[in-house]
């Protein structure tokens, strides 16, 4: 009688533990799966110590390695990691966009993704931001992360930018935002965050317009929205694309010559992008050679080297030739805009809607 008391309560005992083991599998199940598309940069960089904080080596550690650094992760989403690319993001390429593109897609369209997180340099994170920004085809969540200190640094912000970028791709309130960056605790809008600062960790901003949110103990917040058309509500589709139409950036300064603008034309640009002084401003020995580009076909759009504000159509006369005019993108956002606008389009009155749209 006493043995068969034992008996019963053992197997009740075992088949409890054996029950909240399904419910922690099941939680386990429910979590947000997120993939992480590696291309590079710091945040997988190895210094030889670890208070070298630059001149180390960008892109050495593979994206396996960086997840497993953040055991913490798991708590938040089941995760899995593809290597694009390794490389420093000062040497990104528009085959290396296209690639990330059409991945990102082929694996949002996917009913059991719920986000994506992009770990990217930091040199030219905004561009291709801005350009998945305008080429995803999805609401689900899309994060950039990197990190100004290399893995192997003292207080590396790698991982914690990595933790957050996670809970913000696993987190509903990121859906229809926009590609999102995820970095210094903050959340920044692609179109508008540009990095500011050559290597402090708190380098992106978007300059007057400020972050949509941030995250208070990892858990992000949101407190503005994204006004411009981005992701599933834009014309572009990079789908059947393998190559991007050339379009070059011409920064004018004092004393300004024609010369690299004539260059630019002559090997092959379809569009310029002229970061002008002030208000999108061209000096007068550069206008000429940017009027014979314009006549050869060849797509101008003023914008402004001064980092802020928006460029309007401030001149009759630039107007008159031609010239489109960049709102408050700057010259290297502009240049992306361009180029996707020239794979649908040459016609100016087009173009500058765009412009004026996205
Ligand atoms: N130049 C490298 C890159 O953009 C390192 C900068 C960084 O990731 O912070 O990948």
């Amino acid at each position: 009688m006493f043995k068969r008391k034992w008996f019963i309560l053992l197997t009740v005992m075992y088949m409890l533990f054996i029950g909240v083991q399904g419910v922690h599998a099941l939680e386990q199940n429910q979590l947000p799966n997120i993939k992480i598309l590696a291309t590079g940069g710091t945040i997988a960089g190895s210094a030889p110590t670890n208070t070298k904080m630059t001149g180390y080596t960008v892109g050495e550690i593979r994206i396996q390695t960086l997840i497993n650094a953040v055991p913490a992760i798991r708590q938040y989403a089941n995760v899995s990691g593809e290597q694009i690319a390794n490389i420093g993001s000062n040497d990104m390429t528009d085959e290396v966009w296209l690639k990330l593109a059409k991945r990102t897609n082929e694996l949002l369209a996917d009913p059991k993704i719920n986000g994506v997180v992009i770990t990217h340099g930091t040199d030219t994170l905004e561009e291709t931001a801005y350009f998945l920004n305008l080429v995803v085809k999805s609401d689900k969540p899309v994060v950039l992360v990197g990190a100004m200190r290399p893995a192997t640094a003292i207080s590396a912000d790698g991982p914690v930018n990595l933790l957050n970028a996670v809970r913000l791709a696993a987190s509903k309130s990121a859906a229809g935002q926009g590609v999102l960056v995820a970095m210094n605790d903050e959340i920044n809008g692609a179109r508008d965050v540009t990095k500011t600062n050559t290597s402090h960790v708190s380098t992106f901003k978007a300059p007057e317009l400020g972050y949509l949110g941030y995250f208070n103990d990892g858990e992000p917040y949101f407190y503005r929205k994204v006004t411009r058309k981005h992701t599933k509500d834009t014309e572009f589709d990079v789908r059947n694309l393998t190559e991007l139409p050339d379009v070059e950036i011409i920064y004018t300064h004092v004393n300004e010559n024609r010369a690299l603008i004539d260059a630019a034309v002559a090997a092959g640009a379809r569009g310029i992008v002229y970061a002008g002084s002030g208000m999108g401003s061209i000096h007068r020995n550069a206008e000429p050679a940017l009027v014979d580009a314009q006549k050869k076909g060849v797509v101008i759009v003023r914008s402004s080297r001064t980092g802020n504000g928006i460029v309007t159509p401030s001149s009759a006369q630039w107007t008159a030739e031609h010239f489109l005019d960049g709102d408050n993108l700057n010259p290297q956002k502009a240049r992306v805009l361009l180029q996707l606008a020239l794979t649908k389009t040459t016609d100016l009155a087009e173009i500058q809607r765009m412009f004026n749209e996205y």
